[in-house]
């Protein structure tokens, strides 16, 4: 009896000391407002973490990071010739090694544009990485410019679960933590239906179904709108099309293999 009253005590503790007010740009808030249909906060610092697991240890990356004969090959490893830079000048990234190098303050913008597509993209962050919770390694693959799916390094680096690398930022944690440890380069895979509108009014949302090192993410998840911090996003009438973005956030973050393959049916309609 008094190891069940003991036990008991303790629950009660726990969860007292697991459900606090915190408002730490890196750790995550509780003032933030609550996602539609959901019992947690924009960026919560409560909402529980996705488990971690070890993705494949055989690499496949070689074997699926080049593109199949259809894609348009966005990076080779070789040059931005299909980039520029988020105020129409021409990148300021680096490449090197058969990498791009997030560097400057802007972002990395396709010249060309996309609705629906399948993406690939691989990403590790630099050698020495420094900082904690989002200022670890912090980038992100924004479709149509407005839709991210965040990249960071929380391999053991913790910060709120909706800002996890692999997360629908600020809506959906990934449904498990699969990445590698820093400096192994990890793989998104994305299949990303663009948002319908119609009248200047929304009549389909986007979704997102997203790989992250051969784990599934996300299965078919519907987007609340575009990515928006310390608020519920929202949708805006946009093109059909917009350029596909990845993230300055002003850490060292890495790319290579990226490319796409614009989702079609064989009568080249969406
Ligand atoms: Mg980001």
């Amino acid at each position: 009896m008094k190891r069940t009253l003991v036990f008991t005590a303790g629950s009660i503790l726990l969860v007292a000391a697991a459900i606090v007010a915190q408002n730490d740009p890196d750790l995550g808030f509780t003032d933030t407002p609550m996602l539609p249909g959901q019992p947690w906060h924009v960026h919560d610092y409560n909402r529980p973490h996705p488990p971690v697991v070890t993705p494949g240890t055989a690499s496949t990356q070689d074997k699926i990071g080049k593109a199949p004969s259809d894609a348009i090959v966005l990076f080779d490893g070789k040059d931005l010739s299909q980039w520029g830079d988020d105020k129409g000048g021409p990148p300021e990234w680096k490449v090197k090694d058969g990498y791009v190098e997030v560097a400057g303050k802007t972002d990395l913008v396709s010249k060309q544009k996309f609705g629906s597509i399948q993406l690939h993209v691989e990403w590790t962050e630099a050698p020495n990485i420094q900082g904690k919770g989002q200022s670890r390694g912090n980038s992100g693959v924004i479709l149509m410019s407005r839709y991210e799916i965040q990249v960071l390094d929380n391999f053991q680096s913790p910060t709120y679960a909706d800002g996890t690398a692999g997360a629908i930022y600020g809506q959906w944690p990934p449904l498990a933590n699969a990445l590698r440890k820093p400096g192994d380069w990890n793989s998104y895979d994305i299949v990303f239906e663009a948002p319908v509108f119609e009248n200047d009014k929304l009549a389909k949302p986007a979704f997102q179904t997203v790989f992250v090192n051969g784990v599934c993410v996300h299965n078919h998840k519907e987007v609340m709108g575009a990515m928006v911090y310390r608020a519920v996003g929202t949708y805006k009438p946009h093109a059909a099309e917009e350029p596909l973005m990845l993230q300055n956030h002003h850490n060292p973050v890495r790319y290579r293999y990226v490319w796409v393959r614009k989702m079609h049916g064989y009568d080249g309609k969406p």
